[in-house]
């Protein structure tokens, strides 16, 4: 199964697309996380991504496509991948329809006034990119694998309000573009985190 999740920032795409690939035995590929650890291992991708993240703008097209296209040919994509993050702009849309054919694109609705909550009290694992929240986990490590815990820079009030701004203008008209080519499947988002998991696999059921 191939599939893309889609949704503002804070809507809850790692934290389902961890579920989801676990469930269904297929590869999360997060460009979120691919990027932030190139920057971490200070690689020349890593450096021409950062200024981009750090205002809370997207990264040019022709550095998250190429870093796509090599990602899905990795073995451990054999049995499909759930794109966590991309396709961002309907240009990464169309070059990802000339690699491969998904199945299903899940938008994951929240209401926009919940978002700037979610985002501001993100906490990231370093190690393995899980998303926790303060006001829900009170530890300052990972559950998962016990690494400390960081607030992700691009996380804090001031980009935010762009990040918010520039995916209304470059990634939302996507959900009219999947909607069109019969691929979309609408999720509420703003339901407790078990309750989305199951409104995901129950769509993708039908
Ligand atoms: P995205 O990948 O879409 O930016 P995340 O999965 O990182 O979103 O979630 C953003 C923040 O919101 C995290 O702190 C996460 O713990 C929290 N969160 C995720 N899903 C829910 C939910 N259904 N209800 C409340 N908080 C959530
Ligand atoms: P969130 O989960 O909050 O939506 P991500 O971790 O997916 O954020 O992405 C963080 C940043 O990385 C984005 O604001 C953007 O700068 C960059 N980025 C990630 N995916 C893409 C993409 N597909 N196209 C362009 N930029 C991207
Ligand atoms: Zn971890």
């Amino acid at each position: 199964m191939k599939l893309i999740f889609l949704g503002p920032p804070g809507a809850g795409k790692g934290t389902q697309a961890e579920r989801i690939a676990e469930r269904y035995q297929i590869a999360h590929i997060s460009t979120g996380d691919m990027l932030r650890s190139e920057i971490r291992n200070a690689t020349l991708l890593g450096a021409q991504a950062k200024s981009f993240i750090d205002r809370g703008e997207l990264v040019p097209d022709s550095v998250i496509i190429g870093m796509v296209e090599n990602r899905i040919q990795e073995d451990d994509c054999k049995n499909g991948f759930l794109l966590d993050g991309f396709p961002r702009t309907t240009a990464q849309a169309d070059a990802l329809g000339e690699l491969t054919e998904i199945d299903y694109v899940v938008d994951i609705e929240v209401p926009s006034e919940r978002l700037v909550a979610r985002i501001s009290g993100r906490r990231m694992c370093p190690d393995c990119g899980a998303a926790y929240h303060v006001t829900t986990h009170a530890a300052d490590t990972c559950d998962k694998c016990g690494a400390k815990l960081y607030q992700r820079d691009d996380d804090r009030e001031e980009t935010v309000h762009n990040r918010l701004v520039v995916y209304e203008k470059k990634t939302a008209p996507l959900i009219a573009y999947y909607q069109e080519r019969g691929k979309l499947l609408t999720v509420d988002g703003d339901q407790a985190i078990d309750s989305v998991t199951d409104s995901i696999v129950k769509g993708l059921a039908k």
